[in-house]
């Protein structure tokens, strides 16, 4: 029973430093859930009559949480989300066989596993306990219209050519024909709420539904949000200024990244690895630029300005921009994350640093209104009002 455990651990410890690597899971190749319309199919293993499942770590409330909508992915994070980790610990823990893979680059296609809402379990298909582990699984996962996915937040799981999926539970296991047929392992996609660990497996308590990660500029990648978000997202804003690189996220290698890495000044390895990923993240939150941890458009901007391809205030001196300001924004108040034109043109009358004029209002800018305020006997504050664009467009 030691050795059992022992072997269960180590797999696990191998799974979490891939995680930890950045390296791809077992599986590689890309599956998009939307591409299959298939049929009803037959489980995808047999499934026990009485399946034993996990066992959650806390008393279940009678209600159950919502079944999971679908979130496709919106952003790029190598580190699976604590849901994901908790997760895998506990179907190793359990059952034994199998390890988990769970982070992935961001470089090419769509995939959960990018933004650490996706794990894979490697239970062989064609191989007899491996089958069993899987089948038990599966059946207590998706039992009595899947009750217990809905308490794990499980968004949808695909194995040996079957998929299931909470948003469409009524079609129960369906034929899938994506890329790969999964017969190595179970991919498990996590609704927010799960990947966070907030539904009621792991807390007791039902879980309101999360929207997750929200793009700040038109056709950029979602911020990285930490907390719950109980409402959908806002309209994205349209962007004030685009380079001519192209996004490039974490996994990417080349020339690009290498310059960026200048930059940056850290190693110009050309490869986008943790080091950079943490790297662009300070970058963009000292240069208020949504913090995505890709290098975006608004990154590139910011970061190689003669890369900038659109500029919404382009050829906008302080002075002008200030009367630009006082006639068109004085008023409304412009405040913390707000984003766009009227954003871009507080900072030029503010005659920010160019790269810190990225049209984003965060904590550079905060800073900067706060001390103009101050320097011109105004109310305290990081708000931007009348006053302000009044005190910058005086003559
Ligand atoms: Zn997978």
């Amino acid at each position: 029973m030691i050795a059992h455990v022992r072997r269960a651990a180590s797999a696990l410890i191998i799974g979490v430093s891939l995680i930890a690597l950045g390296v791809s899971g077992v599986d590689a190749r890309p599956s998009d859930p939307m591409r299959d319309a298939g049929p009803r199919a037959s489980d995808p293993a047999p499934f026990p009559g009485d399946p034993t499942g996990l066992s959650a770590p806390v008393p279940q409330p009678d209600r159950v949480d919502p079944a999971s909508l679908y979130f496709p992915q919106v952003s790029c994070s190598p580190r699976a989300l604590p849901g994901v980790d908790k997760l895998g610990a506990r179907l190793i823990k359990t059952y034994g066989v199998g390890s988990i893979g769970a982070g992935r680059s961001c470089s090419t296609g769509t995939s959960e596993h990018k933004e650490g809402r996706a794990l894979d379990w490697t239970v062989n298909v064609d191989n007899a306990a491996q089958r069993r582990a899987a089948g038990d699984f599966l059946g207590w996962l998706t039992a009595n219209s899947g009750v217990k996915a809905r308490r794990l937040g499980v968004m949808y799981v695909i194995y040996n050519s079957r998929i299931w999926s909470a948003y469409r539970l009524s079609e129960g296991w369906r034929s899938y024909t994506g890329y790969s047929a999964h017969t190595d392992h179970i991919h498990i996609s996590l609704s927010w709420a799960g990947a966070r660990g907030n539904t009621s497996f792991w807390t007791g308590k039902v879980g309101a539904v999360d929207y997750g990660r929200c793009s700040t500029f038109t056709g950029q990648p979602a911020t990285l949000r930490r907390s719950p978000r109980p409402v959908p997202c806002a309209p994205t804003t349209a962007a004030v200024k685009r380079s001519s690189y192209a996004t490039s996220y974490y996994g990417a290698t080349g020339t690009a990244v290498e310059r960026a890495q200048r930059r940056l000044e850290i190693g110009a390895t050309g490869s986008f690895g943790g080091a950079t990923w943490s790297a662009v993240k300070d970058y963009q939150k000292s240069h208020d630029l949504p913090r995505t941890g890709a290098l975006d458009g608004p990154t590139w901007s910011s970061l190689v300005p003669s890369s900038l391809s659109y500029d919404a205030v382009e050829g906008f001196t302080a002075r002008k921009a200030a009367r630009y300001g006082f006639n068109h924004y004085a008023d409304r108040v412009l405040t913390k994350h707000e984003a766009g034109k009227a954003v871009l043109v507080l900072q030029t009358a503010l005659d920010a640093p160019r790269s810190k004029r990225s049209g984003y209002y965060g904590a550079a800018t905060i800073a900067a209104v706060k001390r103009f305020r101050s320097d011109n006997a105004l109310s305290p504050g990081g708000t931007t009002d009348r006053s302000v664009w009044k005190t910058l467009a005086l003559p």
